[in-house]
């Protein structure tokens, strides 16, 4: 058992740090978080939980830990902050890019159904080829976050007035320290977002993780029923949100392009399938994500614990960096952290 007096301090209280915050609380650990109040991506992405069906063909590895660990995601989280059908949808133009998709869910073991695509009334202007059920959705991530919060409290989750923590390392003892929590903590994690590269950078503390923006948009003329993936062509995702959709395109290469630029790739995609009508509807996001930037480092959560340095990475004895890749994995990243923490009796 866990020593109740042993203090976690987790930084961030988007989806990723209140899930830590909560595995180590049920772990008898006494735990307390910390959010600036900022929305961070838990609050601005697409709402999608991924079944990995739609990265399938493309990035297996990713596909195959959100196939493996969606399901981490407790249901009574889930259930409220559901939207629209409890299935998506991939759709395709033509039929030629069936097959590659079929065989990578076939592969992964991913549980599609095949249907008529003559029936989906929401397709209607733009016909598919061929249409499959997938077992993706949205959700609506105010819910979910509300849900996260209160299942913290619950569980006993110190959670600490907003405010935003500075990480310093003390020179003397090579531990970080956080201003304004002077209280002792035996243990830190950052899981803080896209900030966390400058968190560390700020604590002197070396590190391999970049950012990278990604843009978006909301759509307020389109109001599917369900998840909806176009899987051929421009690869465009439509998620129902309460009161309109958010848009999804991949990056060219990796890269995404000026505000124009991507707000006429949107604005052509959605034309394409006949659901745009006016430019008033359509409003461009950008939102960043945090990444290891070293090959071979699993995408879908990276863990480091710095007693224990990765190579890039400084050895800080009480400091875990926590970094989901997708909320869809973040209760995956939050055990990452906590097992070790009660196997390996780090606090001890
Ligand atoms: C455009 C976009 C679309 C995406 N779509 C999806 C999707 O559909 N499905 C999916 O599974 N994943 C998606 N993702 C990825 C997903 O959003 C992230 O992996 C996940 O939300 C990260 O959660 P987090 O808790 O680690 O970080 P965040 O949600 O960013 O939370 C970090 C929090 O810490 C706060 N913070 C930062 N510094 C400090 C400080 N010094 N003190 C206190 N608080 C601090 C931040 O303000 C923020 O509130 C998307 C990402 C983007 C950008």
């Amino acid at each position: 058992m866990p020593d109740p007096r042993k203090k976690i301090l987790v930084i961030g209280a988007g989806l990723c740090g209140l899930a830590i915050a909560v595995s180590a609380a049920r772990r008898g650990f006494d735990v307390a978080c910390v959010g600036d109040g900022r929305c961070g991506a838990s609050l601005a992405n697409f709402g999608q939980l991924h079944s990995g069906a739609v990265l399938a063909p493309v990035l297996p590895d990713v596909a195959q830990a959100c196939w493996q660990h969606r399901n981490d995601w407790p249901d009574e989280l889930l259930h409220p902050a559901r939207v629209g059908e409890p299935r998506g949808y991939a759709l395709f133009t033509t039929a030629e890019a069936v097959d590659r998709y079929r065989t990578a869910w076939q592969h992964l073991g991913i549980d599609v159904e095949e249907v008529n695509p003559d029936r989906l009334a929401f397709a209607a202007a733009c016909p598919p080829a061929a249409a499959f059920r997938i077992p993706d959705f949205s959700v609506d991530l105010d819910i979910l976050h509300a849900c996260l919060t209160a299942l913290a409290r619950d569980s006993g989750v110190s959670l600490l007035p907003r405010c935003r923590a500075k990480l310093r390392q003390n020179p003397e003892t090579g531990l970080a320290t956080v201003d304004d929590y002077g209280g002792r903590r035996d243990l830190i994690v950052l899981a803080a977002g896209a900030d966390i590269p400058n968190l560390l950078a700020q604590a002197g503390v070396a590190h391999t993780l970049g950012q990278r923006r990604i843009a978006w948009g909301r759509h307020a003329g389109t109001r599917p029923t369900a998840l909806t993936y176009w899987l051929d062509g421009d690869l465009l995702a439509i998620s129902p949100d309460r009161s309109d959709a958010r848009i999804g395109l991949p990056s060219i290469n990796g890269e995404y392009g000026p505000n124009e630029v991507e707000y006429a790739r949107m604005r052509m995609a959605l034309t394409r399938r006949g659901l745009h009508s006016s430019d008033a509807e359509l409003r461009l996001q950008w939102g960043t994500v945090c990444e290891p930037s070293t090959a071979r480092a699993d995408p879908t959560s990276f863990v480091a614990n710095l007693r224990d340095p990765p190579p890039g990475w400084s050895r800080v004895l009480n400091l875990f960096v926590a970094v989901p890749g997708k909320w869809t994995t973040a209760w995956h990243c939050a055990e990452r952290v906590v097992s070790p923490l009660e196997e390996e009796g780090q606090l001890s």
